[in-house]
């Protein structure tokens, strides 16, 4: 329910009108909605507060989702999807959200089969300024870049793409230990490796950014196909002739700078 004593004081629900189903994953589905007193339209990622894990009887806790949202809940920048409620039911959270009328970048790479530089440059900036702001402003590590989890504000015209935005927090962690590397904190005790471990973590993120570049300047990823993992351990990419002969060497020099197999020498 979404009032107490008669005041609406609590926004459950029922305060929402579900219209269309925009996304579905493993534990959650995400609908388009309209919060029924202002009319505004809002994405909601309604996820379930138990599952079932294979053929077990037994329900697990899906305490992942809560984590989601503590995070999201420090996040405001433009290019990142702003969480702007969160409520539950009996059985589901919802987690309120900017409304992404562009759907996924993934999408958008399909249909134009590939970006011009402009278009990838733009939407690469965009992204890379929210990840700057999780990693410097925040010490979040997003974990899970990728063109389905990169959002267009609104639908494109044409091939002019608007604000874009980085979602789905719900593999992201807090980079462990960072409140010791605050100035007023006790950095003076924090170990090496501590440190380490920090730098690192956001490696991972730098080296999503590179694929998702790569991705877009050729519409197709660059990790694929047989013996995957072994290509990625080994930074086994390239440049295939002829989709890449007519890409500038400053694009090639940024995604050679981020899918570097060691993260001491990954851009950051
Ligand atoms: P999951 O953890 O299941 O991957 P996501 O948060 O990535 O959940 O949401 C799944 C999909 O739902 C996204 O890939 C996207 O297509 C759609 N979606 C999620 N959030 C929004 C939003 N704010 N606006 C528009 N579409 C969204
Ligand atoms: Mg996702």
């Amino acid at each position: 329910s979404s009032s107490i004593g008669g005041s609406p004081t609590i926004q459950g629900p029922d305060q929402y009108e579900l219209l269309t189903k925009i996304g579905d994953g493993a534990f959650s589905n995400v609908f388009k909605a309209r919060d029924k007193t202002t009319g505004q339209l809002v994405a909601i990622k309604v996820a379930q507060k138990r599952a079932q894990i294979g053929n077990k009887k037994k329900q697990v806790k899906c305490t992942h989702v809560l984590k989601e949202v503590q995070i999201m809940r420090g996040l405001h920048h433009p290019n990142i999807v702003q969480l702007v409620h969160f409520t539950e039911s009996k059985d589901d959270y919802y987690l309120v959200l900017d409304l992404c009328e562009g759907g996924e970048l993934f999408h958008h790479i399909v249909r134009l089969t590939w970006f011009s530089e402009d278009l990838a440059r733009h939407v690469f900036c965009q992204v890379a300024a929210g990840v700057r702001y999780l990693h410097e402003e925040c010490g979040v590590v997003h974990r899970d870049i990728k063109p389905e989890n990169i959002l267009i504000e609104s639908l494109p015209d044409q091939s002019e793409f608007g604000n874009v935005k980085l979602a789905d927090f719900g593999l992201s962690k807090v980079i462990p230990g960072t409140e010791t590397l605050t100035p007023c904190g006790t950095m003076g005790y924090t170990a090496p490796e501590v440190v380490t471990d920090q730098q690192y973590s956001k490696s991972v993120d730098m080296w999503a950014l590179g694929c998702v570049l790569y991705t877009m300047l050729c519409g197709y990823p660059p990790f694929h196909g047989d013996h995957m993992i072994a290509k990625v351990v080994h930074g086994n990419y390239s440049f295939t002739s002829p989709w890449w002969d007519p890409i500038s060497a400053s694009a090639k020099d940024l995604i050679v700078h981020l899918l570097c197999v060691d993260p001491k020498q990954r851009f950051e």
